[in-house]
């Protein structure tokens, strides 16, 4: 099928949520796309931060493709082999002793916050209130929207889940000020990525746990857009020292499979028991066996040191061209999740950058964001600043 073809089908049958789309994306290797008329792109998106290993990495595809042809599903009635596999690596190397599988970023948002309340309802103390973060994003189911500190996600959906507050970021006087004796969970990203790519405070996240651990209180990190590997280390809040009691993971961790995780540790996870949450799909063999062989191949040695360099290098070379563009407020960001903020609307660049065949994004209307498989090279850095360059000056 050639674009035109997918896009009227497109445009017939499927709910508009998505807008206007002009490209069809057929075939992707490493870093490359190739659109239905065989046009190749270089993807600095990843699928928004996504496919971290870049498109159908080897390893990737013969988990997926030897457990697809082996078993596909059961039902989480039985034990299954991959499952425990990935549960028995992430737990090796975290802080999390025990996982929960689902199936994207909003249902390992949903699972933490049912958690969180059930934890303390199971301690006899009944602190349903979670203080979650303006500008945040947690996804698109009720509970994780009302999470979501940006109001026109809640747009036409009231009423919203009660007992969710929202709270200004790397703010700690109106943390403080939010404080009741019924909050039982603080929830944030260490970086937010919807948000505009807004980089927690190390003193902040640290005066955040401090203050957790004295009144007794959960803190989860959504770590679904800034964890695996994408900032330098397997999770983002390992760069500051600071590890929250629970976490949830979805976009790379499969490498653009479907799952997301929840992980905590033994004691908060004495919060759920039989019967009190499930999922049909989570922990799906394939699903599974996707994401141990992504968390394998990011755990070789050098990969996780290459974002750290490479990442450097992008934002030192972003702030160069921040220096000849006025136009350009901020480059923010960590590792490979990059964001730069323009005084407009970034749509017509990143319309520009399609033109010169370079995949990005907007992160919020007026914030680019680069969130690149992580196997990029300085080379592709260079190639994509430069036309970023041309694309700015000409606009
Ligand atoms: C993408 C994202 C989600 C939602 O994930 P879905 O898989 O779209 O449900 C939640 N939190 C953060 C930080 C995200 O970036």
């Amino acid at each position: 099928m050639k674009t035109d073809e997918i896009k009227s089908l497109t445009e017939a049958h499927i709910i508009n949520t998505y807008g206007a789309r002009n490209i069809a994306f057929v075939r992707g290797k490493g870093t490359s796309l190739w659109d239905a008329e065989g046009n190749e792109y270089l993807d600095f998106f990843g699928g928004i931060a996504v496919t971290a290993l870049g498109h159908c990495h080897p390893k990737v595809t013969d988990a997926i493709t030897k457990q697809a042809a082996t078993l596909v599903h059961v039902s989480n009635l039985y034990l299954t082999q991959p499952c425990a596999e990935l549960a028995d690596l992430l737990s090796k190397h975290s802080f999390a002793d025990r996982w929960f599988f689902s199936n994207c970023g909003a249902t390992a948002i949903e699972a933490s916050i049912k958690l969180a309340r059930r934890y303390w309802s199971q301690q006899g103390t009944l602190k349903p209130t979670i203080i979650s973060m303006q500008q945040s994003f947690h996804g698109r189911t009720m509970a994780a929207i009302t999470a979501t500190g940006q109001p026109k996600y809640h747009e036409g959906f009231a009423p919203m889940l009660p007992g969710i507050v929202h709270v200004p970021f790397n703010d700690h006087a109106a943390l403080m000020k939010a404080l009741t004796d019924d909050v039982g969970a603080v929830l944030l990203e260490p970086i937010q990525g919807e948000g505009g790519i807004r980089v927690v405070d190390t003193e902040y996240i640290k005066s955040v746990r401090a203050l957790c651990d004295a009144r007794n209180i959960l803190l989860i990190f959504d770590e679904i857009q800034c964890g695996m590997g994408r900032t330098g280390t397997l999770f983002a809040h390992e760069q500051f020292g600071v590890t929250p009691d629970i976490i949830t993971l979805a976009k790379a961790l499969a490498n653009g499979m479907p799952i997301g995780a929840m992980g905590c540790t033994e004691k908060v996870a004495s919060g759920f028991s039989v019967g009190s949450h499930a999922s049909t799909f989570g922990g799906n063999p394939v699903c599974t066996a996707a994401a141990k062989a992504t968390v394998e191949a990011m755990l070789e040695p050098g990969f996780l040191d290459n974002v750290k360099k490479v990442g450097a290098y992008f934002i030192e070379k972003l702030n160069g061209l921040k220096s000849r563009h006025a136009n350009i407020v901020e480059v923010r960001g960590n590792g490979l999740l990059i964001g730069v903020e323009m005084k407009e609307p970034v749509a017509p660049v990143i319309a520009k950058m399609l033109e010169a065949r370079i995949v990005c994004g907007p992160a919020g209307p007026n914030v680019l964001r680069f969130a690149p498989p992580l196997i990029i090279t300085n080379g592709q850095v260079d190639h994509v600043v430069a036309t970023l360059d041309k694309v700015l000056g000409a606009s």
